[in-house]
């Protein structure tokens, strides 16, 4: 792991880790393991395409986690929104869309 992007996250800037070519590169990566599929709609018995990868372990709390095959997972944008609801450690990126809790 760069350590310059190691310490971009741990000054804040995860936006620096996000624009990354490296962040690029491992998002791609994880894409293609999963199939480009949520993994979380896949447990379900759903198909539903991801566009999204997510750190298990939040980025900013271990951020030596943040290119670990391990603790990141493919999920589609509705998914993500409720897992960052649901753990509600980081407040979710887009508004509130009215999802209803389904666990
Ligand atoms: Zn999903
Ligand atoms: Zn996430």
């Amino acid at each position: 792991m760069d350590k310059k992007l190691l310490q971009a996250i741990k000054n804040g800037r995860e936006d620096i880790f996000y624009n990354s070519r490296t962040w690029r590169n491992k998002r791609k990566q994880i894409l293609e393991r999963d199939n480009n599929e949520c993994q979380i709609c896949k447990k379900e018995g759903k198909f539903k395409p991801a566009d999204t990868v997510h750190h298990i372990k939040e980025l900013k709390d271990y951020p030596k986690l943040a290119l670990i095959d391990s603790n990141l997972i493919s999920v589609c944008f509705s998914c993500h929104n409720i897992i960052h609801e649901r753990f509600g450690e980081q407040k979710s990126r887009g508004e509130k869309m009215g999802i209803p809790e389904r666990w």
